[in-house]
């Protein structure tokens, strides 16, 4: 997540829910992406600390974990730096131009220069980000799709370009042998199957079944991965995009929720600013009387009600609005209880790690050693394949 500040209640449930779920499904890593905000932020680095802070201080108010996953200061672990410049050597400038969101973003923040190197290379450092931790699956909106299909590539281009090491079919053969007579048969056949008819799922159970030996080495793993993609040792294996659900919660205008257009309600929302904020709610135009009827389809609180009301309340307000029985200041209590519901206990959990910086900072830096364990792991690979190995 770039360090853009405090966050509301789009971030949470857009994205935090999700985290919160992920961390007791997978193996993750969390961090703030401060370099990434530099791309756009460089003229104005001062808030960048401070943002970082109130980021993590959010997340794990809003229940991401440090006991089920790994979080960190993107800038902390300078692996990412090393492993993106590594990679730009082997990226074409062609694919980082056709990235749809390099054009969008120049497009949409005129009033900055973006025709920067960083900007440019975004992308390539979030390919690095993702690569140097070997993920499996990243989750994101649709938006950014075609930033993981970027990563894919570029994990390609460099497996094909280092992975074919000296002795690769002698390795291989080598590993095959170690699984038994059995089980390499079984390898073989899959492998034939998948290369010959490009049946996908022989090449799963392959997988699947080079992943359950228990007497060959990780590097075996990767060369028999590589094997059955017909190609070299997997280095740096292709990610997944994890699609999360697109986010529901609009803005308080019934725009999307965002810091740019003011129409949010922030994480550490006070009780009574959620309920001030909630009644100067604008409502159907058409309701200028008490006693004019509405539409709530024309209304920003009915989209709060589809996302905080049960099926109760929501003929509750159907009825009242169309037929004028209910005000809208009527319509607004129960989402402004629930609202409150929902961020009172984040509200609080922040205070709590507002008052104890030290836990913060402890949690950053122990997610950031082992952040750096798995980075430094990868890079060495990626260093001596490359021909750096000192
Ligand atoms: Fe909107 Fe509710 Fe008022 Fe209807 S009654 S206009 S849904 S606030």
């Amino acid at each position: 997540m770039r360090a853009t500040g405090r966050l509301h209640l789009g971030h949470y449930h857009g994205v935090l829910k999700n985290w919160a779920r992920l961390q007791h499904e997978y193996e993750c890593f969390f961090f703030v992406a401060d370099w990434h905000g530099l791309t756009t932020e460089y003229e104005n680095p001062g808030s960048i600390e401070q943002h970082t802070w109130d980021l993590v201080v959010d997340w794990l108010a809003a229940g991401v974990n440090p006991g089920s996953a790994t979080l960190f200061v993107q800038s902390q672990v300078p692996e990412h730096a090393e492993l993106h410049l590594l990679l730009s050597m082997i990226t074409p400038l062609s694919w980082l131009e056709r990235v749809p969101t390099y054009k969008d973003q120049q497009e949409k923040l005129k009033e900055k220069d973006l025709g920067t190197y960083g900007f440019l290379g975004y992308p390539l450092l979030q390919a690095a980000d993702i690569l140097i931790y070997r993920a499996g699956q990243v989750p994101v909106g649709a938006d950014q799709v075609a930033h993981v299909e970027l990563t894919r590539e570029v994990a390609r281009r460099f497996n094909h370009l280092y992975g074919r090491e000296p002795g690769f079919e002698e390795a291989v053969a080598a590993a095959i042998k170690k699984m038994g007579k059995k089980q390499s048969r079984i390898y073989l056949n899959h492998r034939r199957q998948y290369q010959e008819q490009g049946d996908e799922s022989a090449l799963e159970t392959a997988r699947a079944l080079v992943q359950d030996q228990q007497n060959i080495t990780l590097g075996d793993k990767e060369r028999l991965y590589g094997d059955l993609e017909g190609g070299g040792k997997v280095i740096l294996p292709e990610p997944q995009a994890l699609l999360t659900p697109a986010s529901r919660m609009p803005g308080l205008d019934g725009q999307k929720m965002s810091k740019s257009y003011g129409n949010f309600i922030s994480l550490r929302e006070e009780p009574g600013e959620v309920e001030s904020k909630i009644r100067r709610m604008p409502t159907d135009p058409a309701r200028v009387r008490r006693s004019d009827p509405g539409d709530p389809e024309n209304c920003p609180v009915w989209e709060f009600h589809k996302v905080y009301s049960d099926d109760a309340t929501r003929i509750w307000v159907r009825e009242g609005c169309t037929s004028a029985g209910i005000g809208c200041l009527d319509c607004k209590k129960p989402v402004i209880e629930a609202v409150q519901e929902e961020v009172e206990p984040i509200r609080k959990r922040a205070e709590e790690h507002l008052r104890n910086p030290d836990l913060v900072r402890s949690v950053l830096s122990d997610g950031c050693e082992e952040a750096r364990e798995q980075a430094r792991a990868t890079l060495e690979e990626v260093r001596a394949v490359m021909g750096l190995h000192y």
